[in-house]
């Protein structure tokens, strides 16, 4: 039996956060193969130590300035843990290693992994496991993508060998050797490879939080956490603006179904969020989850008969296409369809409405911005009547007009568009019809 665990940078952000992670690793023998972050924030205002690892690039590459003072911070932060812990390791030789390879000029990438890859070093040698890089069993393609076939191969054949190691989150090597970091956060998706790697009973991800809130609670105060949620139910909340878990976190897993639980450094009893390939028993409520985002703009296009017209779609999109826009929904009607797209990208295309009226010949179109869209998300609508009458009527009766609705064939979710200004009143009152409504 083997556990994954990957730790998030505010839960190893200073000495006594390490002390709380070691005690989970060493509470449980079958938690093998860890995956750190880098060094979070310790409080509000602080600076996390991947921030401070592009700032110190840029200052030394960009800016000429001297590459030891910029580098010393940081060197403070790694060296404040390490005597905090009480251990005898030194990384002096690691930082000269680094310092050298910021003035050749190593990459923006190559600066920031190295916050995973001290805090790896310092944690495997705090909790006695092996210390694994990345960049040795992580790889990427040549055009940058994620090469899940060399990595699959290579991981599992370096930690079958290795009975307990720490391998660094964030980072893996190109082809030609040089790192390569996945976006920000990507230490999450670390976790998710080495899981599928060794095919872990599960994937366990501490963060901050005691798991996945319904909705987010700067909108709702103290909304319920989620106890258990579906892969597909999570990618359409995530996809909607939910963090917590890197969006490409799920893909490693889910194809191996292997569960991931979130969980709480800071509050270990608490059981987290589940993360499954089906649920196997009812979801407590009827909703899983809400998200949404904002700036949204909408073209209406109207024609007659477009409902007969052959490739009328097609030549709109090719339009889209041909401008790198992407779409985001498109609901149609018999003569009418919208297409959905982020505001940013008519602000980059302004005369994207005049591309699509000369290759359509319309008879009515118009735009409207500052949309937003909400997605209610869950895996029991399939089985329940009436899910979209109660979200419609929690809406009216908040005076809330609604502007666009799509529900795909899955039943999984309801996305509804709504005018920006109702966004934080909509997520809330739907909250309160069927969460709030339900638990008292
Ligand atoms: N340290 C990186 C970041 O701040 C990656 C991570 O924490 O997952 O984005």
């Amino acid at each position: 039996m083997a556990k994954v665990v990957k730790f998030g940078g505010s839960s190893l952000a200073d000495a006594n956060q390490f002390r709380k992670v070691a005690d989970i690793i060493r509470s449980d023998s079958e938690r093998r193969y860890v995956v750190p972050s880098a060094p979070g924030k310790r409080f509000k205002d602080d600076i996390k130590v991947t921030d401070m690892l592009y700032a110190c690039y840029d200052a030394i590459t960009e800016e000429g300035k001297n590459a030891y003072n910029q580098f010393a911070p940081i060197a403070e932060r790694f060296n404040g843990i390490i005597s905090d812990l009480g251990l005898t390791l030194s990384l002096d030789k690691e930082y000269e290693t680094i310092i050298e390879n910021f003035r050749k000029k190593a990459g923006r990438d190559y600066a920031a992994s190295r916050g995973e890859y001290l805090n790896g070093i310092i944690l495997a040698n705090y909790l006695g496991y092996d210390f694994i890089d990345a960049a040795k069993v992580i790889f990427f393609t040549a055009d940058g993508k994620f090469d899940d076939t060399l990595t699959d191969t290579c991981l599992a054949s370096v930690l079958h060998g290795v009975h307990q190691a720490v391998i660094p989150g964030f980072y893996g090597a190109n082809p030609d050797g040089t790192v390569r970091t996945f976006s920000r956060g990507g230490s999450d998706v670390t976790g998710s490879i080495v899981a599928k790697a060794i095919n872990a009973d599960i994937y366990e991800n501490w963060t901050d939080v005691s798991g996945f809130l319904v909705t987010d609670p700067r909108i709702v105060e103290n909304p319920k956490v989620i106890t258990t949620i579906t892969y597909k139910e999570l990618r359409e909340l995530s996809y909607m603006g939910a963090t917590v878990l890197h969006e490409a976190a799920i893909f490693p897993v889910r194809s191996a179904k292997i569960p991931i639980n979130i969980r709480n450094t800071n509050d270990p009893s608490a059981k987290g969020t589940m993360i499954v390939p089906e649920a196997d028993s009812a979801p407590e409520h009827i909703i899983t989850g809400i998200a949404g985002k904002k700036h949204f703009s909408v073209i209406s296009i109207e024609k007659d008969e477009m409902n007969s017209e052959i490739g009328f779609l097609r030549r709109i999109l090719t339009v889209m296409e041909k401008n790198n826009i992407c779409f985001e929904h498109i609901p149609t009607g018999i003569d009418t369809m919208s297409i959905v797209v982020d505001c940013a990208d008519i602000d980059k295309h302004p005369d994207i409405v005049e591309k699509i009226c000369e290759i359509t010949n319309p008879n009515h179109i118009e735009i409207m911005n500052d949309l937003a869209l909400i997605a209610v998300v869950g895996r029991g609508m399939k089985a329940k009547k009436g899910t979209a009458t109660r979200i419609f009527a929690a809406l009216s009766h908040a005076d809330i007009n609604i502007n666009m609705i799509d529900q795909g064939s899955s039943e999984l979710n309801i996305i509804i568009g709504i005018h920006e200004a109702d966004f934080e009143k909509a997520i809330k009152v739907i909250y309160d019809m069927f969460i709030l409504s339900e638990t008292e």
